[in-house]
């Protein structure tokens, strides 16, 4: 694997991204290693709870849409430099909603250690895991509306946060500090960053002591609680709203987000 590594040991399964060096920034390599960890750790029989942490100073810049000539950069050019959005919106369902909706339902507990900053694309990953445990210094933000986009592909903005707080999120674009995250209900545990990994991998042992499959039905339970509340249908819906922000910005600019470059990079020193 090249952006992602992978580790079981006694009951628990540890994924870490491994791009440090550009802010775990989500390339379409990542995302494929990432599942095929989530995979494997599903179908051993041996792990009863997935770890999901990151090197590095920030858990993820979001999704790497890089340069024009980073081979590592997601683009969905066409061969002729357009942008079309049946294939970005087929490709998206797949890659950004599709996964993240896959680890939402592994029947194992999930866990995210975050740290740093972790932004738009960043909550595809933390969102769907069961519980997420925090370093002092993490900041969780979608600030995409300054392309044009009403938040990431997989809202659960308006579920982790309250909808009055979800908007305050989009519409201002600010992080939300560990404390405010763990007031809303997000995160579990607020942790200094130097013990973010050892707190977080002593919650997954606490947790793989219990019967994996009394385990695998209190996710069922409460999941399925979420899904007749309408949670699944809220989030594909918003998955569709999402890319009417695409169409608008290929209308406009012939590129799919319409990008204050100046104000993105600001959000990542
Ligand atoms: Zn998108």
């Amino acid at each position: 694997m090249k952006f992602v590594e992978y580790s079981n040991k006694d009951l628990v399964a540890t994924i870490t991204l491994a791009r440090g060096d550009k802010a775990n920034a989500q390339n379409e390599t990542m995302l494929d290693e990432l599942h095929e960890c989530f995979l494997e750790a599903e179908r051993d029989d041996s792990v009863r709870v997935i770890v999901l942490r990151a090197q590095g100073k920030h858990f993820s810049a979001g999704h790497d849409l890089g340069g024009e000539n980073d081979p590592d950069a997601v683009s969905l050019a066409e061969a002729d430099g357009t942008f079309h959005l049946d294939k970005i919106y087929r490709w998206e369902s797949k890659k950004y909603f599709g996964y993240s909706w896959y680890w939402r339902n592994i029947p194992k507990p999930t866990i995210a250690a975050v740290q740093g900053k972790a932004i738009a694309g960043a909550l595809n990953l933390i969102f769907p895991m069961d519980l997420i445990v925090a370093a002092e210094d993490a900041l969780f933000s979608d600030p995409v509306v300054l392309m044009a986009i009403g938040g990431v592909e997989y809202h659960g903005h308006t579920w982790e946060l309250g909808a009055r707080r979800a908007k305050d999120m989009l519409f201002t674009g600010r992080a939300f500090t560990a404390e405010e995250a763990q007031q809303v209900g997000l995160v579990r545990d607020v942790v200094p960053r130097d013990e973010l990994w050892d707190r977080t991998d002593a919650l997954a042992r606490e947790i793989s002591t219990r019967h994996p499959f009394g385990l695998a039905q209190a996710k069922r339970a409460v999941n399925q609680t979420l899904d007749v509340q309408g949670y699944y249908s809220a989030l594909q819906s918003v998955f569709d709203v999402h890319h009417t922000g695409h169409g608008n910005a290929i209308s406009h600019s012939g590129y799919p987000i319409l990008m204050r470059l100046d104000e993105m990079k600001s959000n990542l020193k």
